[in-house]
C-alpha cells in the first residue's frame, strides 16, 4: 500500500547524487549517476554532457 508521502520520498531519494545529462549524439536528456562510463539509454553513445 503506497501512499503519496511514500512516493514523494522515493522520488527524493532517486534524485540524490544524480546528474542532469544530455546526450550529444541524439539530444536525449536523462538523469544519470556520476560515473565516468555513463552512456545514453537511448542510443548507447558515451558522448554525454553533464551539468
Ligand atoms: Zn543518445
Amino acid at each position: 500500500m503506497a501512499n503519496v508521502r511514500d512516493e514523494f520520498k522515493i522520488n527524493a531519494l532517486r534524485d540524490v547524487g544524480m546528474y542532469e545529462c544530455v546526450c550529444l549524439e541524439c539530444g536525449n536528456k536523462f538523469k544519470g549517476l556520476p560515473v565516468d562510463n555513463i552512456e545514453c539509454p537511448a542510443c548507447r553513445s558515451r558522448n554525454i554532457s553533464r551539468k
